[in-house]
């Protein structure tokens, strides 16, 4: 007797049967979403346990896994697609990009090369052409299709570093930093994303090893000490900007910073993982004038564009840094000829999922009016939450809500440490009623409640429903 009669589980099962089940999981969560208690009912303990215990010898029937993953997943899961998630900034998974998502694993393509996966190769070929448009970008630029904005930031600085040790006639790629006739400069705002400096950590330039440029109230770059301190150097140069600050929403004055930069041959990169959708609403493409300017941008398609997790996007001006940085050659790789782009020859994978087929569905869906409204929406959203809150004794709103974000402080007048207690209080009661996903973090050293309104389906609504149990909770606190 073989091995295939003795294990029942050897068969290939049918998908059909197995996809009637997924959806069936998939759509009572998402039909269920906005009364659901958003945050996981279970303790880490509790789920641990039905995902526990030793892989087993025998194997268990296809229909019985999925029914046991759904059951062990389900207390443990974060209702990220809710209208009434507004923890940290996170997109909602369009329906749209679900759907195409679910092809994209069915299909099982290889998205590395175009001659390997033509459909996705060139789906991702149009999205970027898209993206471009909608964020109204150098049409020449290429786009590399990543994981997030954390990889995207990864890719557009090692564009970066190609380019400025390029332009002293060093090859990083070949011989690697220390051999470097000089050292790379990197100027960065005191208040850049966490994410940025574990790129420069991933590229051998450290993420202690930068000139940290101080912030305005807002949390944007001080232009007139950047440029102190850019032109006190004489090393090849890379200034990171920021398009949307994760507390605050600001934006650094990009203007100043591309006129700086042009004047002692600097390499801009912009991390713009939501704010770089600005540029998509005509109420809010103001924010980020001038942003055009830069050599190099990391967006994420996951946040504001609403993709499916994982996917993010780096755009870089100059394509051919883009490729030189990331592009792999062996002699078993097929090469692609003429006119055609291998997708991973601007990410650091080869072997990596169809990314392409989500985001052109979504921007097909969306188009460029369903972009604007959605994200000038939520724009619209943030004011009319600050307008209820702002008004409210003892309790503020410390940013300048231009954008989608919130920062809001509890205990107007009092000393620090009673303001941290407060707000610390407030969203340990938030957390409590389970209603709400919200976030805190300390800002210019106080702690405070953080409000991001970036899901699809969030309306006026949510944001009332929001605003009345901040109020009831603080008056409570606060009599
Ligand atoms: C979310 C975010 C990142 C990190 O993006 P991931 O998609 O989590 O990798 C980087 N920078 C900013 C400003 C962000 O908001």
């Amino acid at each position: 007797m073989t091995q295939e009669i003795k294990n029942p589980q050897s068969k290939i099962p049918e998908l059909e049967p197995l996809l009637e089940k997924a959806k069936g999981y998939a759509t009572a969560f998402r039909h269920g979403i906005e009364g659901r208690a958003p945050f996981p009912t279970a303790t880490t303990q509790e789920l641990r346990a039905p995902f526990n215990g030793a892989l087993a010898k025998e194997g268990t029937p296809a229909g019985d896994v999925i029914d046991q993953l759904a059951a062990a997943a389900d207390p443990g899961l974060m209702a990220v697609p809710s209208p009434n998630f507004f923890g940290w900034v996170m997109g909602s998974s369009h329906p749209v990009g679900v759907a195409a998502d679910w092809m994209a694993s069915a299909w099982g393509q290889n998205c590395a090369n175009e001659i390997v996966a033509p459909a996705g190769a060139i789906a991702e070929e149009v999205a970027g052409a898209w993206l471009l448009q909608a964020l109204d970008l150098p049409a020449q630029s290429s786009v590399g299709f990543v994981t997030g904005a954390t990889m995207a930031n990864f890719v557009g600085l090692a564009a970066a570093r190609s380019e400025v040790l390029r332009r002293i006639g060093y090859d990083v790629e070949a011989n690697g930093l220390f051999g470097a006739p000089k050292k790379v400069a990197v100027f960065i705002g005191e208040d850049a994303h966490a994410t940025v400096f574990s790129a420069l950590q991933f590229l051998g330039i450290g993420s202690a090893n930068v000139v940290k440029i101080p912030v305005d109230d807002n949390g944007a770059m001080r232009a007139d000490v950047l440029r102190e301190m850019v032109s006190a150097c004489f090393n090849p140069k890379i200034i990171v900007a920021q398009a949307g600050q994760i507390n605050t929403g600001a934006f650094d004055p990009f203007d100043e910073i591309a006129e700086i930069a042009a004047e002692h041959n600097a390499w801009v990169h912009v991390d713009g993982a939501f704010g770089l959708w600005a540029r998509a609403s005509k109420d809010r493409a103001h924010l980020a004038r001038g942003l055009d300017k830069a050599d190099s941008w990391a967006t994420d398609g996951h946040k504001w564009l609403q993709i499916p997790y994982d996917c993010g996007y780096v755009i870089v001006k100059d394509a051919e840094a883009h490729r030189r940085a990331m592009s792999i050659a062996a002699s078993y790789l097929p090469t692609s000829e003429d006119d055609r782009r291998d997708p991973a020859d601007y990410v650091p994978e080869l072997s990596r999922r169809a990314r392409g087929f989500a985001t052109w569905a979504v921007l097909k869906h969306l188009g460029r009016d369903g972009i604007d409204q959605l994200v000038t929406r939520h724009c619209d959203l943030a004011r009319h939450l600050r307008d209820r809150l702002d008004g409210v004794p003892g309790m503020e709103v410390l940013n300048d809500v231009n954008l989608n974000q919130l920062a809001v402080g509890f205990g107007a007048g009092k000393a620090l440490i009673e303001q941290n207690k407060l707000a610390k209080d407030m969203l340990t009661m938030m957390r409590d009623q389970n209603e709400f996903v919200l976030g805190g973090a300390e800002w210019h050293g106080r702690w405070i409640m953080r409000v991001s309104i970036i899901s699809a389906p969030t309306r006026m609504r949510h944001i009332d429903a929001l605003a009345d149990a901040i109020i009831a909770n603080w008056q409570q606190l606060n009599p």
